[in-house]
């Protein structure tokens, strides 16, 4: 469930009035909704029951704008980075050093020094070279690494192939059979500390048999690293779970379900577990509010042009994602469009043949569950400037991050000696 509601036959953001907020910020902008924020950190924590202490570390990656790590870190939640800018940024925000995890394939030693001079709670290996290094900078600096290392699984999310990490041919992860082989040698490293196992197979997930087949692999995995004399504390199971994007499609599995499911499998492993959760906290807590430029009759059907677009919100155009779209003031009439954006791509297109309110031009539409990769990913392609984002708290507003203004891009380049600035 979201804040985002019709009263008066106008589509609010808790008690702001969309209109008002295009009005004030232009349009197409971003928009959260704290209520919505509060709701899936809630709704999370309860799902996972009576599980002593879990550590929910957000997946910065899914959406790093200030106002909305700041709300998170102050219901609680940590922050599992994947960069040295999502370092800064989680750290910037005020989320606790000890609360945050170090995800991703290519960390460089200059990040590795980051995140310990920091003090964070974990890094996450994803080879053996990979621990050789954080062993050596963390020697340089008189520290120890806290670590747990990424295993690869080998199981089918079963979910878009571009979202899925957890097959052995995936570039994710310590091959589940090389783990062993893995942590003996990390064993040896004075710079590291072994602190426990990982795991995060894909996003967008929407059956809860992956997630679990993997989980028992790394029950297993923990059992026999035991064996071996190796001491471990956690278990990180990473993010995933999906979001209902679509309304016409059944729910994917509610927190709770998971909660129960994790619960189940992980009985008597004896460690803390880390939640990377992303999508599932941030999707439905956002929009992108955008205006009709004008509606432009095709040879099959119309065409809805409006002002945001794929470099605004790519996961459309880059993985045949789903937005539920609606009006701000719908009329009551619906016609079929399809949706594009004004960038000189064909794959600028929001979605195709969609049963939609009947708008027209100067109208605003919504495009729903936008909160996660949306705002992100934005590039600035056509030289169009970043998305402004908004945040609401039911009746209050603010902007928490201004449009780019062009002159800014403009201004980033400059131009080699041999050519002359033109007066
Ligand atoms: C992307 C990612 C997540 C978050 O995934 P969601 O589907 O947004 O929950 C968590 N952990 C890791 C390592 C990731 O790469």
């Amino acid at each position: 469930m979201d804040h985002f509601q019709l009263k008066d036959g106008v589509l609010h953001a808790e008690d702001v009035p969309l209109t008002a907020i295009a009005e004030a910020a232009g349009t197409p902008t971003y928009i959260y909704s704290t209520a919505t924020l509060e709701r899936h950190v809630r709704v999370f924590r309860e799902g996972l029951g009576d599980l002593p202490d879990p550590w929910i570390a957000f997946a910065v990656k899914a959406n790093p704008n200030k106002a909305v790590l700041a709300t998170l870190a102050r219901l609680g939640l940590g922050a599992d980075v994947v960069s040295g800018g999502e370092l800064r940024r989680a750290l910037a925000a005020g989320v606790p050093a000890e609360k945050i995890v170090f995800s991703g394939v290519g960390k460089t030693a200059g990040e590795m020094a980051l995140g310990l001079k920091a003090g964070i709670g974990q890094f996450n290996l994803e080879s053996e070279p990979e621990a050789e290094t954080l062993s050596a900078v963390a020697q340089s600096l008189g520290m120890t690494a806290r670590v747990s290392f990424r295993v690869n699984p080998d199981v089918d999310a079963g979910t878009h192939a571009k979202i899925s990490t957890g097959k052995a041919e995936n570039k994710f992860g310590v091959p589940i059979d090389r783990a062993l082989a893995a942590y003996e040698a990390a064993a040896k490293l004075l710079g590291l500390t072994i602190q426990g196992v990982a795991v995060h197979i894909g996003s967008q997930l929407t059956d809860l048999a992956p997630s679990c087949a993997a989980f028992q692999r790394i029950g297993a995995l923990i059992a026999e690293l035991r064996a071996a004399g190796h001491s471990i504390t956690h278990a990180d199971l990473g993010g995933g779970l999906g979001v209902p994007y679509d309304p016409a499609l059944p729910l994917p599995p509610s927190p709770a379900d998971y909660g129960a499911m994790v619960r189940e499998v992980t009985a008597g492993w004896d460690v803390r577990l880390i939640f990377e959760p992303g999508r599932v906290i941030v999707g439905n807590a956002g929009i992108l509010l955008t205006r009709v430029i004008r509606v432009k009759q095709g040879v099959t059907q119309p065409f809805v042009i409006v002002d945001a677009a794929m470099n605004d919100l790519l996961r459309p155009s880059l993985y045949e994602a789903w937005h539920n779209v609606r009006a701000v003031q719908p009329n009551g009439e619906s016609f079929t469009a399809t949706i594009v954006g004004p960038v000189c791509e064909t794959g600028d297109t929001f979605a195709r043949d969609r049963p939609m309110d009947r708008v027209q031009e100067g109208d605003l539409v919504a495009f729903m569950t936008a909160g996660a990769y949306g705002a992100t990913m934005a590039s600035t392609y056509n030289s169009r400037g970043l998305t402004p984002e908004v945040i609401v708290s039911q009746d209050k507003w603010a902007i928490v991050r201004e449009r780019q203004p062009i002159e800014a891009l403009i201004a980033a380049d400059s131009l080699p000696p041999w050519i002359e600035e033109q007066a």
